[in-house]
């Protein structure tokens, strides 16, 4: 399918605008890359430095716009989410891959995350503390920081932008937004709806272009008071260096999600979570499961029931019925799964299924990979401890469940850990002794709750604010104390 391409165009002080230098890229269908979603502005930093400026302006109306008006506007928004959902869940899969049940889920969690902080902006306050002296009245109260940097990636173009800019927006701060450039159509539709539902000029500002030309100059202004960041470690780390001192930084980062299956374990459900955790998005999940640490008394089992679920799953465009993986979401992805694939074997493992691309129609104008597994993988292997966000999953056998901790623990990652037992007081002991931000039982790596806090420790994230939950509000305010009388 070839549709037209639409000309799209960034959001800067309540206009629609080309780039300064008049520069465009495409967003294409990683299924079908002939079919091209729309032309969008590769802003230059005078169209950053413009964005910031506008939203400096706009910020002292919208801080001391009273709070219910601010959470009406982000009702409003998820209305139009709502309203529109069918047609925003084909755009996701058709410009980031992912099957259209998850893109369905997608949007209905974005709308629902609008709706969450609308409630929570609502009854966020501060507190009124015993005071020694009787005349003195002690209180707190939560004020916005100012300017607000969201730069996020493309696997969820929708729900990330959405659990970053509404509690930045509910808590009185404007906004300047980058979303990845492989999806900047989803990123403009959520700025489209929070436009149409009535924030004001400057108050939300989109910027859409490579991160070679907007990436520094949207973090490294000095009136960007605080910059929230998911993505790639090595992105996250480049932002850390070039923020000012007194930048507040949130950065959502990567991981390398062990699921440890103990000698207890039901084995239909270990592999079901192993499938669901592994593939799901195809692999391009930060909670991905990439690992699975699996006792050596049901190792062999484990892995024969695993290849033969992955080789029954179908692959496809997500936009077609009964496909269980879409394709990666861009070359660079699907580049990097083929090399690990390559590496794995090299330092090896050994290749049990999948690893291959596929290149034969229907899957010629597009970034298909077979799902991978890898067994006899050891610790220290490469496969074993980087990132490789694709549809790989390394089987590591171990004797036991402080084996498996010190195993999950020996990477610079600590995002989410699973644990399938049947045993509560392992379950326990794992949830006690994994490095990770995240602890499942019996359930995916992947997935959290709306009003969870969620984040990692070690190089997934910084660890001084959780994003997600009501945790997330405290990144966006700091707190001032006041002394009455
Ligand atoms: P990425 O390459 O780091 O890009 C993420 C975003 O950052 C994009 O908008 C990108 O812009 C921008 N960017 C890249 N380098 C930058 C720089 N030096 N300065 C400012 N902005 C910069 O990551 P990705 O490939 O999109 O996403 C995959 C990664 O995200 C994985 O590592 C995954 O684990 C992680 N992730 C983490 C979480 C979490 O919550 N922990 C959730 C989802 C994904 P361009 O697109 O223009 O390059």
């Amino acid at each position: 399918m070839t549709v037209a391409q639409e000309a799209y165009r960034i959001y800067v002080d309540g206009e629609w605008a080309e780039a300064a230098d008049g520069q465009t890229f495409v967003s294409v269908n990683p299924a079908n890359t002939d079919d091209v979603l729309g032309r969008f502005p590769d802003a230059t930093a005078e169209d950053a430095e413009r964005a910031i400026e506008a939203a400096h302006r706009a910020y002292p109306a919208w801080a001391a716009t009273p709070p219910a008006k601010r959470s009406e506007v982000l009702l409003r928004a998820a209305d139009l989410l709502e309203r529109r959902a069918e047609a925003l869940a084909r755009e996701l899969t058709r410009e980031e891959g992912k099957v259209l049940a998850a893109s369905r889920a997608e949007v209905k969690r974005a709308a629902a995350t609008l709706r969450f902080y609308a409630m929570e902006g609502l009854s966020f306050a501060g507190e009124t503390l015993p005071s020694d002296d009787p005349h003195a009245l002690v209180y707190t109260v939560h004020e916005p920081l100012g300017v607000v940097t969201v730069i996020t990636p493309w696997n969820f173009p929708l729900s990330i932008p959405a659990r970053k800019i509404a509690p930045a927006l509910v808590t009185g701060n404007t906004v300047v937004f980058k979303p990845a450039s492989d999806t900047p159509l989803m990123g403009l539709r959520l700025v489209e709806a929070f436009v149409e539902a009535g924030l004001p000029p400057g108050v939300l500002n989109l910027v859409t272009g490579s991160s070679r030309r907007v990436g520094l100059p949207l973090v490294a202004h000095p009136l960007v008071k605080a910059v929230t960041f998911t993505g790639s470690t090595a992105a996250g780390e480049a932002i850390h260096r070039a923020v000012a001192l007194t930048t507040r930084t949130q950065m959502e980062l990567g991981g390398k999600n062990p699921l440890v299956v103990l000698d207890d374990a039901d084995l239909d459900l270990a592999v079901d979570l192993a499938i669901k955790g592994g593939y799901e998005l195809t692999g391009q999940a930060c909670t991905a499961t990439s690992r699975v640490l699996v006792h050596r008394a049901v190792h062999d089992a484990f892995v024969e029931k695993l290849a033969a679920k992955t080789q029954a799953l179908h692959i496809g465009s997500g936009l077609e019925e009964g496909v269980d993986l879409g394709p990666l979401a861009n070359g660079e992805q699907l580049e990097t799964v083929l090399r690990y694939v390559r590496v794995g074997c090299e330092e090896g493992a050994t290749l049990v299924c999948g690893g291959e691309r596929l290149s034969a129609p229907p899957y010629d104008k597009g970034y298909f990979v077979r799902p991978a597994v890898f067994a006899g993988v050891t610790p220290t292997m490469r496969i074993a401890r980087e990132e490789i966000f694709g549809p790989v999953i390394a089987v590591i056998a171990v004797d036991s469940l402080e084996e498996a901790l010190d195993v999950a623990n020996g990477t610079d990652y600590g995002l989410s850990a699973a644990i399938v037992t049947r045993d509560v007081e392992r379950a326990q002991r794992f949830a006690r002794g994994v490095q990770a931000g995240v602890v499942k039982v019996n359930r995916p790596t992947t997935g959290n709750a709306l009003n969870a806090p969620f984040g990692g420790v070690k190089k997934s994230s910084t660890a001084t604010y959780r994003e997600s939950g009501r945790a997330a509000l405290a990144f966006f305010t700091q707190t001032k104390t006041v002394y009455l009388g």
